[in-house]
């Protein structure tokens, strides 16, 4: 029996339309889509249905509160649909997919986000091959993870980031294997998929979706002749919680500026998680490698192995909506989802 797939649209270049201020966001890609299928051999697909949602965002414009919203959205048909399609903007992509992955712990059906560089309007796009390629991976084989399909990539949604600005190949997941690779054959690599849960967590009864208050995280990135002023101001708002050090090499910050490294101490002493990432795109934190690195430890700065920054800040985010403050470090350091290498 076919598989039945429910497409989101939620804005992006996918489904935009040139205006006199360039690319926005349009509603009406269902008509759109089914009318460049026309001509093609649709038997191949699995049945699917369009939704959309009231307001279509540029996704530079996403809030973590658009995270709980396409959850929700995603879990109250959970079980109406076989697996399911985001239409999602390039731009926070790779944050939406690690936010998701988290909020979808477990989950028995593919989640597929796509979208592309070029619009679906325009005679040469990226954006058919993306739904339909996307499409028969959801419709024809068993991806129990949250994933972003883009030009021939299936990534792991929390392992990926956008990293091209104008390519089609966009997204790459430079600390993870890609699940699959899609040329003339589809090539999934079945060892390295997540485990399927029957029964995901979050359909318990009662189970609410996360809430996030958007200030809870912010990111420092550190570089040459940052002063702990910067950090001691977005450390001094109330609802801050978690800090993502984006430090050198293999987690180097500058641990020659004293004054930095005592407003670190005091954060974590305040109970505020501090996170340490690299600024590399490949490879993972070694902290204590060098001496510089070795201060974050002493202060109990939680070492973040190969996460990327969007899983990262994501995974942060979500730790601090849906557990005990005294967890986070711990759970930080451990994989929930296939996030990082431990
Ligand atoms: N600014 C667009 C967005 O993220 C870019 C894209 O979709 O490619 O919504």
């Amino acid at each position: 029996m076919k598989r039945k797939i429910l497409i989101l649209y939620t804005g992006g270049t996918i489904g935009m339309q040139a205006s006199d201020n360039g690319y926005i966001p349009v509603p009406g890609f269902e008509a759109l889509l089914r009318q460049q299928l026309r001509t093609g051999a649709t038997q191949q697909l699995p049945d699917f249905e369009v939704q959309e949602l009231d307001q279509l965002i540029d996704s530079s414009n996403l809030q973590p509160a658009h995270w709980t919203e396409l959850a929700e959205r995603l879990t109250s048909q959970w079980q109406q649909y076989d697996g399911f399609i985001l239409l999602h903007g390039t731009d926070t992509m790779a944050y939406t997919a690690s936010a998701l992955s988290f909020m979808l712990r477990g989950t028995d059906k593919p989640v597929i986000i796509t979208g592309s560089q070029i619009p679906l309007s325009e005679l040469r796009n990226d954006a058919l091959d993306n739904l339909i390629t996307a499409l028969i991976l959801a419709g024809n084989y068993d991806i129990p993870e949250v994933c972003i399909y883009f030009n021939g990539r299936l990534l792991r949604g929390n392992r990926s980031s956008k990293l091209k600005s104008a390519g089609f190949d966009a997204f790459d997941s430079p600390n993870f294997t890609w699940l699959a690779q899609v040329g003339i054959h589809i090539d999934l690599h079945s060892h390295l998929l997540l485990e399927s849960h029957p029964q995901p967590g979050f359909l318990a009864a009662g189970y609410k979706v996360p809430q996030f208050n958007p200030n809870a995280v912010v990111i420092l990135p550190v570089y040459p002749g940052l002063s702990a002023r910067i950090a001691q101001d977005m450390l001094s708002h109330d609802d801050v919680s978690g800090l993502i050090l984006l430090s050198y090499g293999v987690g180097n910050p500058p641990d020659a500026n004293a004054e930095l490294m005592q407003t670190l101490e005091q954060a974590v002493q305040n109970n505020v998680t501090v996170v340490n990432i690299t600024q590399c795109l490949q490879g993972k934190v070694s902290q204590g490698a060098y001496a510089t690195g070795a201060a974050l430890n002493r202060i109990g700065v939680v070492p973040g192995s190969d996460l990327t920054l969007e899983a990262a800040f994501t995974k942060l985010h979500y730790l601090i909506a849906t557990q005990k403050p005294e967890s986070l470090s711990r759970l930080m350091s451990q994989s929930l989802c296939g996030e990082l290498t431990e």
